[in-house]
């Protein structure tokens, strides 16, 4: 009844409360948080940041993991650790330098930036494919889209997020059943935002340039392409409202207070192999069994029963590389050579 907010206590509790939804609720801040670029020089040196990363010491973010003395290693450092990290590299003579002095000072440009695009959006009516936008805009975009485009697309429903979003996957068909397809997720890592643009502006290229690019409209006369945009939707949610960074599921994780598990470290190919980790904090945790992630699970559902993929591609950001199988083993796959030749073309 709100006439018992009068009371000193109550109001006392009323406003505990709203402290803690603020607290809840507050975006998590990234100032002077640096981005660190460490130029590994041998074996022993490789095997001190594989180490640090596998223990989650001092809360890094390997944004380019330690695998080869031959790249680099990208790590996102709190504030609170970065004399601790730099005086350990210096120690250990690891040569470094820094990328990103403030990393916040970035996420703010990047949110101005939205916010203009969203209120030239408003204005204009009209979509911007070269901007970011939210879950539910781009979930608004696909019904447009799909009922713009009704001879092509078809929205496929193929279940529900831990958190119990839908994930819809846009189906480009002319025709046919079980078509030998093309399966393409994006947004598996869900604070890779280009990935999700890239998304929804390539379903767009491929729509309107079906019928006029001859090696697109010929490839749709035969095959049938699966693409989900947004493949970890509640992480991509927790990016907007939360936290920027956010990478992973949002499941729990018994035992620990830190939730989620890394999706792409989660499928039934190289279960817990190199690259991953059994430590649930870590951003490359491969959760407690293949597949334990209903994102994960959902996607083999519908690949499993459909039955005829041909190719899959999996869209992500950050390091310019173009990998192909295997990621979890230095033998070479079954068409290696086809592989190489194909990348080389490009
Ligand atoms: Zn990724």
């Amino acid at each position: 009844m709100p006439h018992t907010l009068n009371s000193p206590d109550k109001m006392k509790g009323f406003w505990f409360l709203l402290a803690l939804v603020a607290v809840a609720k507050a975006e998590k801040s990234f100032t002077g948080d640096q981005v660190i670029r460490v130029d590994v020089q041998s074996e022993e040196q490789l095997k001190l940041l594989q180490i640090l990363e596998s223990e989650g010491k001092w809360n890094l973010d390997f944004w380019l993991h330690p695998v080869s003395t031959e790249l680099p290693v990208d790590v996102l450092v709190p504030h609170t650790h970065l004399t601790a990290v730099k005086e350990y590299l210096q120690a250990h003579n690891i040569p470094f330098t820094v990328m990103i002095d403030n990393l916040q000072e970035l996420l703010d440009q990047e949110k101005a930036e939205m916010k203009e695009n969203h209120l030239r959006e408003r204005s204009t009516r009209s979509f911007n494919f070269g901007a970011y936008h939210r879950l539910e805009t781009i979930y608004s975009w696909m019904d447009t889209f799909v009922a713009q485009h009704s001879n092509l697309v078809t929205k496929l429903d193929i279940g529900r997020s831990y958190e119990n979003r839908p994930m819809y996957v846009l189906k480009f068909s002319t025709g046919g059943t079980k078509r030998p397809a093309i399966w393409i997720d994006l947004g598996i890592h869900s604070r890779e935002w280009v990935s999700q643009a890239t998304g929804v502006w390539t379903a767009n290229k491929i729509a309107t340039d079906y019928g006029t690019d001859a090696s697109l409209t010929s490839l749709l006369n035969t095959m049938d392409i699966y693409m989900l945009i947004v493949a970890n939707p509640d992480g991509y949610v927790v990016t907007h409202t939360n936290n920027r960074m956010w990478r992973k599921t949002r499941s729990k994780n018994s035992g620990y207070a830190c939730l989620g598990v890394d999706p792409n470290r989660n499928w039934n190919a190289g279960f817990g192999g190199p690259g991953a980790s059994s430590y649930p904090c870590s951003e490359s945790y491969h959760g407690p069994s293949a597949h334990s992630e209903i994102e994960v699970k959902n996607m083999v559902n519908l690949i499993q029963s459909h039955g005829n993929f041909k190719s899959f591609i999996s869209v992500h950001s950050y390091s310019q590389l173009l990998m192909y199988p295997y990621g979890y083993t230095c033998r070479g796959a079954p068409h290696q050579a086809e592989l190489v030749r194909n990348v080389a073309l490009k």
